[in-house]
């Protein structure tokens, strides 16, 4: 692994110069590439722990502690992508695949209102069954029965005039990872139909249409540097989005990353707090990943600054077919219906949900 070949700042970056550069990163809500790179490089574990403290107390100031919560439907595993890290890959044969129906869309967020959701985040596959029509039909019914709702779509990349069409029909929130800013590291992880810079005006697209923006990337994914993790944190800056999701690369056996490592908990968290510090009003989700490699992520993740979960609201008979990853978490508390118990394991750490739609506070206006 990169981390064990000596790098000048692996010895470099000294506590009080680490501190130093999450001083200025809190007061300046920015650092230059070589800062983050010799940030994230020679990070320590007083290190990450000094980030926390500061992570959690911008936190509080603009959410309280408040744990605010998405209803996540995951309504198709088909995918005509092949995305190497994905276990829903269009070329992984073994995925049992399966679509939901608009009537079994419409009941889970029935369900969903019922257990306390405010926001529904419809994610999917690139699934070209879900026509344009299709899909404009779903949201816009969606609308008309959940006026109080939010409506998230998470179903990759699609024309500006798609996008412009569900905004129209209600869809308020769109969560399109960027993955990785280089476009080279990009081409490592994707085949060639696919690129970093489409991905990236699509998020563009989607901003200047008036969506509230969510977007992020995988730690640890395969052959990832600290100078891909800087250039992330740069692009986050500048595309500044309502919501950041980023989660460890965990593999899946069916897939050409299968024997790839892991991300690291560590890594993940303390990407997190970075992410709060620069972005201090930005909604930042505890993610199902994070949830997946260690027992206590979530809790890890809101007390590194993270403020939004998104248990899975699909039914139950096909939760465990969105496969993204191996042992992708989707009963026990990432289930919609153990709402209450995710409440209590917040509560044992001094936070707790909240029933409503959770907007994010990081609006245009600069303050
Ligand atoms: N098709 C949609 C939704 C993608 S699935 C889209 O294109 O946006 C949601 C996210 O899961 C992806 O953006 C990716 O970052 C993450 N993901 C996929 N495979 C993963 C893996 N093996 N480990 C960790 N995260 C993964």
């Amino acid at each position: 692994m990169m981390r064990h070949h000596v790098h000048p700042k692996d010895r470099g970056l000294s506590e009080a110069e680490g501190k130093a550069l999450i001083d200025r990163l809190e007061e300046t809500r920015s650092l230059s590439r070589g800062e983050w790179t010799d940030l994230i490089r020679g990070r320590t574990p007083a290190l990450a722990e000094y980030l926390f403290g500061r992570a959690r107390k911008i936190r509080v100031r603009h959410y309280g502690t408040e744990v605010y919560i998405r209803g996540l439907i995951e309504f198709t595993n088909y995918c005509r992508n092949d995305c190497y890290y994905c276990g829903i890959r269009k070329s992984n044969k073994n995925a049992v695949r399966y679509r939901l129906t608009r009537d079994q869309i419409l009941s889970c967020c029935e369900k969903g209102y019922r257990l306390g959701f405010r926001t529904f985040v419809l994610q999917g596959g690139e699934d070209r069954w879900f026509t344009e029509d299709r899909m404009t039909g779903i949201i816009s019914e969606i609308r008309r029965r959940f006026p109080d709702c939010a409506i998230t779509l998470s179903i990759g990349e699609l024309s500006r005039g798609s996008y412009r069409r569900f905004f129209e029909a209600g869809a308020d929130r769109y969560l399109l990872r960027h993955e990785t800013y280089d476009g080279v590291h990009y081409a490592r992880l994707h085949p060639e139909t696919l690129s970093a810079s489409h991905r990236q005006k699509c998020l563009w697209d989607l901003k200047e249409i008036g969506y509230q923006v969510g977007t992020g990337f995988m730690v640890g994914s395969p052959y990832q540097t600290a100078e891909n993790l800087a250039d992330d944190m740069l692009f986050l800056k500048e595309l500044n989005p309502q919501m950041v999701g980023i989660g460890p690369f965990i593999p899946h056996h069916d897939t050409p990353f299968a024997h790839m490592p892991a991300g690291t908990l560590e890594l993940t968290l303390f990407m997190l707090g970075l992410i709060r510090l620069m972005l201090p009003k930005v909604l930042l989700p505890a993610t199902t990943a994070l949830g997946t490699i260690a027992e206590d992520g979530r809790e890890r993740g809101i007390l590194a600054g993270a403020n939004v979960v998104m248990p899975n609201l699909s039914p139950t008979e096909v939760r465990e077919n969105y496969l993204l990853y191996d042992n992708k978490l989707c009963t026990g508390d990432e289930a919609a219906e153990s709402l209450k118990s995710l409440d209590q394991r917040f509560r044992a750490i001094g936070y707790h949900i909240a029933i409503s739609r959770g907007d994010s506070l990081n609006q245009e206006i600069p303050d």
